[in-house]
């Protein structure tokens, strides 16, 4: 069975796609993954990169994951603290040793979401930050706001060859924070106890606009300060974006961002070209 219930504990198979897992909770009355709705892949993937939007993420809510240990080389069940779950990462983000074959989620039976905590969100439910909703209409205004930023997988869309976020939220500081909140940055506070700041605003306060060029190739998207590829790109141009946007960006604002996807085949050699042009 895809999804086992007992109370408020829920089991998927690790290759049930999330899409369905999120409707399912949300149908059967359970709070605590609407706002991960439109967000591709599958159950299993979520702990590995600790999977998050919109004020909630998978850390919010794991409880364990049963994997297959190719060290142990058998079955081992992780405990949520065991998983080590950060800010998209975890245990096993760059790890081989375990591939995960079901997640369990403790959810909250409720046919109310959590406070609103992003502007966005409230914003497109037209209510304070703060308050709950029924879980289905913040789970639409979700889908609202990521079909606004192109951030839905749908192939008619010209904005569709993205990554999904291309910089992870950057950490900032106190100071950093009451200055940035102040040129009202959505800046906000994570469960890790970290504060951090939309790397998509950072980009348009640097002054890059939207659909502009980047390299051949890679462009800023039509509707979000997110990267798309268009025609014929390359990794290789996709890193030398990546390090245009991080300089530009730490010059005009003073904030480092760092790079969200992983890159495979001659990955050393595209880290090497993407340091050399970071601080040390
Ligand atoms: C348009 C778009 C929007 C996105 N929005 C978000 C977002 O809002 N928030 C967010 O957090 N992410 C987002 N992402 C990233 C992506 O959706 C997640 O990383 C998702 O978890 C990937 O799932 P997948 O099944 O495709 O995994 P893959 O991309 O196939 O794998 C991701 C990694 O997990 C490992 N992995 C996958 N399954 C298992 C398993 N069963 N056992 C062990 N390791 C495994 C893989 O080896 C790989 O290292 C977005 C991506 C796109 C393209």
């Amino acid at each position: 069975m895809a999804f086992e219930r007992d109370g408020e504990t829920v089991t998927v198979q690790a290759g049930h796609a999330l899409q369905d897992f999120v409707s399912h909770a949300i149908d059967s009355g359970l709070a605590g993954v609407e706002t991960l709705i439109g967000i591709p892949g599958t159950v299993g993937a979520t702990p590995v990169q600790n999977v998050g939007a919109y004020g909630q993420e998978v850390a919010d809510t794991l409880v364990r994951v049963t994997a297959w240990d190719w060290v142990a080389g058998s079955e081992v069940t992780l405990s949520a603290a065991d998983c080590q779950l950060g800010h998209r990462t975890s245990i096993f983000k760059h790890s081989t040793r375990w591939t995960l074959l079901a997640v369990t989620f403790r959810l909250r039976s409720s046919k109310l979401s959590s406070p609103i905590a992003y502007g966005v969100v409230a914003k497109a439910l037209d209510v304070p930050k703060g308050t709950c909703v029924p879980l289905a209409e913040v789970a639409s205004a979700v889908l609202a706001v990521r079909r606004g930023k192109g951030m839905v997988l749908d192939p008619s869309d010209i904005d569709n060859r993205n990554v999904g976020s291309v910089f992870l939220s950057p950490v900032v500081d106190d100071t950093q924070a009451a200055r940035l909140r102040a040129e009202q940055a959505p800046v906000n506070d994570f469960t890790d106890g970290s504060t951090r700041v939309s790397a998509s605003w950072l980009i348009g306060a640097a002054g890059f606009t939207l659909g502009q060029p980047i390299v051949p190739g890679i462009r800023m998207s039509t509707k979000h300060f997110t990267l798309v590829a268009d025609g014929h790109a390359t990794a290789a141009a996709f890193v030398e974006a990546t390090r245009i946007i991080a300089d530009t960006v730490r010059q005009t604002t003073g904030v480092q961002l760092t790079p969200e996807p992983d890159l495979f085949g001659d990955e050393a050699d595209l880290t090497s070209r993407l340091r050399q042009h970071s601080p040390a």
